[in-house]
């Protein structure tokens, strides 16, 4: 039989790795604070659940993919938490991107419980979490995250144990500087290249070619095209991501000039109200510096 698994979080990622799981074959109960994907995931064959504490009283392993560390600490922690449901031998799997310090402070509360944890962040975005091609990144005990593999391998391709808990989180945080730098440099590099007048789609081909080439390139592209930047991962997401990354940089006394103007481009991004877009907007912001905006 199937382990039975919780699922908590239903939102833009969540919502089709749940149903990777129920594809799989993995009985799935699941919660979220709105109710609408909990009714979507009911009509994939899931069974709703109205607490994490009930979720937890349920499953035998339990994954959540909340916005961030608070989310985390009240589901797991708060009233109606998962500790309040949990049995003992549980295994709480997180792969929300939060902080790793949160991560491990949350396993240690847990571990009172009898439950086990892992952090477990993921990059592909939504494309990847709908194609179940995820890179899953994973910190814990090397025993459990070989108990939970089949898992982790109906929602992701790459599979990645790290080492002991918060390990994923500090892995998720080092692919958040690649992926705000990247889009960054596209940004830049596309808004000169309209301002001269090149043709958007040839200078994609082009650069796409050659060592420029990148998968945010490839997963944008289609935006960059249509200038619609409908999330995909919300420029909120990311600007609380570079938080995190500046919070661990300074904890462990690692200067990181690049990221800290790219954290601030973002969060002119919020203030202008975009916060809501997709990441790849950060190229609206360049564009309007530059006086080509659409
Ligand atoms: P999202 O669309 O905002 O989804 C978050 C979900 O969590 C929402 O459905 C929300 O419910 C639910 N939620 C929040 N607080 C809750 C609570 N206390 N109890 C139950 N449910 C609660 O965010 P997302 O894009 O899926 O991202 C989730 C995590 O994955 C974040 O940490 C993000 O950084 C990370 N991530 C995202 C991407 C991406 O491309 N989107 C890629 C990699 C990693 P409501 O319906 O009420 O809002």
């Amino acid at each position: 039989m199937a382990q039975v698994i919780g699922f908590i979080g239903l939102g833009i990622m969540g919502r089709p790795m749940a149903k990777n799981l129920l594809k799989a074959g993995y009985p799935l109960v699941v919660h979220n604070r709105s109710r609408a994907p909990v009714d979507e995931l009911v009509r994939a064959g899931a069974r709703a659940s109205t607490s994490p504490r009930e979720v937890a009283a349920q499953c035998e392993v339990l994954v959540t993919m909340l916005p961030n560390s608070p989310d985390v600490e009240q589901v797991a922690l708060g009233k109606d938490g998962i500790i309040e449901g949990a049995r003992r031998g549980l295994i709480y799997v997180d792969m929300s991107t939060i902080s790793p310090i949160v991560s491990q402070k949350v396993g240690k509360a847990l571990a009172a419980s009898g439950v086990t944890m892992l952090d477990a962040p993921v990059s592909g975005g939504e494309k990847g979490a709908i194609d179940a091609t995820l890179s899953i990144m994973v910190g814990g005990d090397k025993a459990v995250f070989d108990a939970v593999l089949p898992i982790f391998e109906a929602m992701g391709r790459t599979i990645t144990h790290l080492g002991p808990l918060g390990f994923g989180g500090f892995t998720k945080l080092a692919n958040q500087i690649i992926v705000a730098g990247n889009l960054t440099a596209l940004a830049e590099a596309l808004t000169l290249a309209k301002k001269a007048g090149l043709d958007r789609d040839l200078t994609l081909t082009a650069l796409a070619g050659g060592l420029a080439g990148s998968k945010c390139l490839e997963q944008k592209r289609s935006n960059y095209l249509a200038n619609a930047y409908t999330p995909g991962f919300k420029i909120d997401l990311h600007y609380k991501d570079l938080g995190l990354i500046m919070e661990s940089a300074r904890a462990l006394g690692v200067p990181l000039p690049t990221t800290a103007v790219v954290q601030e481009l973002f969060n002119a991004l919020r203030v202008k109200g975009r916060g809501g877009l997709d990441h790849s907007a950060v190229i609206t912001l360049l564009e309007d510096l530059a006086g080509v905006s659409a």
